[in-house]
């Protein structure tokens, strides 16, 4: 049988369309990797548009990961983080902590971003409870936020179509407006008019709700699988201090964001002048080449839910893979080669470029939009008149079909979601690649 057949015999994939399930025709059969492209089963070369799933940071192909890889597994294949320390799991914590904002200095290691905002949004149900707050349960979010497949982090997640027909946490959620303001019907003078709306529709939410009973807000500081959309100026830094002001906890889902995809190792601070309580992070921080995600909190958070204070309790919370040696050995080597080879200056560099090449497309009549920050962008198509763009969204993934095979072909995979082309590729990224990236598109 060949792979597609076997696929479509035998396997069920994230996103999977079901009343089409097992007469898929166009998925790409992918089996090598090697810098910023990948080849599919009858040779194609292509760039890899969103880098894998926002995580292929220094490119595929790189002997450096397999071979520090490679001498983990010998050394020390496997070690449980429930009553064992490694050596590797100290080092990445003691640098990730060098380079989190604040007093963000304590690690907690899953097994990617969902267990990370998971775990991150069970530690606040802890803390709350701890600190005697039980009704502390309200969870403030945005719509067209990503932040997961699990259970507690599926329900913080706002996007409409991900969660018609399965259950969530829907009590404990309140979803506020996407900050992005081209998805507004309502017209605003400016910029800082958006902003303003959309603070003034946190405060009263809070209000409503009753400062007194919300757990926390998590954001994406760049929503990403919603559709790269990029807040208003100052938005994010307002909202951190309307939310601390109340005394919630803020949580930056930096999933996407941390790890150069903006030049930076983590964006809250250094981009956005936020200082979080707690930072979720995954996909890059190995780039991609093994399973790792986790968060940073802060001592001052940490200080309140132990010690004396914790009398009775623990962190009953934790993952069989919580810290893998072998996914810590890719992460220090990623991160050593992102050093080596200067990535986050790279990115500062040929971002900015990458952009602007990228919005030249908005000469295109069938592109509505082209936004973005660093190496992450999205190019969105115009859906026509609005019964026009119901049929289309009707029609399914359609669109989007249409767009990647034919980019297929000038070599580039772009894998739109819908009508939204999502670019996030390897980090290692050059000019010229640009070129040949926008041209294809
Ligand atoms: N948070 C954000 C911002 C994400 O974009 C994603 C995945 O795309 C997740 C969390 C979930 O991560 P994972 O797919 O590793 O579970």
């Amino acid at each position: 049988m060949s792979v597609r057949d076997t696929f479509n015999k035998h396997l069920l994939h994230p996103w999977s369309d079901l009343p089409n399930l097992g007469e898929d025709d166009s998925t790409p059969v992918i089996v090598r990797g090697e810098g910023v492209y990948i080849y599919d089963d009858n040779g194609q070369r292509m760039i890899d548009g969103p880098g894998g799933m926002w995580c292929m940071q220094t490119g595929y192909g790189r002997q450096e990961i397999a071979d520090r890889v490679a001498t983990q597994i010998v050394e020390l294949g496997y070690s449980t983080a429930f009553s064992t320390i490694n050596p590797l799991e100290a080092e990445l914590a003691q640098r990730i902590a060098e380079k989190t904002p604040g007093d963000l200095n304590r690690v907690f290691f899953t097994t990617g971003g969902s267990t990370a905002v998971d775990s991150a949004l069970r530690l606040c149900q802890l803390a709350r409870n701890i600190r005697g707050e039980p009704q502390r349960k309200h969870i403030l979010c945005r719509d067209k936020g990503y932040h997961g497949s699990t259970y507690l982090s599926a329900s913080v997640t706002g996007k409409e179509r991900d969660k018609t027909a399965m259950d969530t946490a829907v009590d404990l959620v309140h979803f506020l407006t996407a900050p992005c303001a081209f998805y507004q019907e309502q017209e605003f003078a400016s910029e800082e008019a958006f902003c303003d709306f959309l603070i003034a529709e946190l405060e009263a939410k809070i209000a409503e709700l009753g400062p007194e009973n919300i757990m926390c807000f998590i954001a994406e500081p760049i929503l990403g699988s919603g559709g790269v959309l990029v807040p208003p100026k100052g938005y994010n830094r307002r909202c951190w201090e309307v939310v601390k002001r109340h005394g919630i906890t803020y949580i930056a889902d930096e999933v996407v964001t941390a790890f150069g995809r903006l030049g930076h190792w983590f964006a809250s601070e250094t981009l956005f002048d936020v200082v979080p309580d707690i930072i979720t992070f995954a996909k890059g921080v190995t780039s991609g080449y093994l399973p790792l995600g986790g968060y940073a909190v802060s001592d001052a958070f940490m200080a309140e839910i132990s010690g004396d204070n914790a009398e009775g309790n623990c962190y009953s919370n934790g993952f069989t893979w919580s810290a893998n040696p072998v996914s810590c050995a890719a992460a220090l080597e990623s991160w050593d080669i992102i050093e080596r080879e200067q990535l986050l200056e790279h990115v500062r560099d040929v971002g900015p470029y990458f952009q602007a090449q990228l919005r030249t497309l908005m000469d295109l009549p069938l592109v509505a939009d082209v936004r973005g920050m660093g190496m992450m962008a999205a190019v969105e198509m115009s859906l026509g008149s609005d019964a026009e763009g119901e049929a289309l969204l009707e029609q399914d993934y359609h669109l989007g079909d249409l767009i990647d095979s034919h980019c297929r072909e000038f070599g580039l995979l772009v894998r739109p979601l819908i009508n939204v082309c999502i670019m996030s590729p390897p980090l290692i990224l050059t000019r010229e690649q640009v070129d040949d990236l926008v041209s294809a598109l």
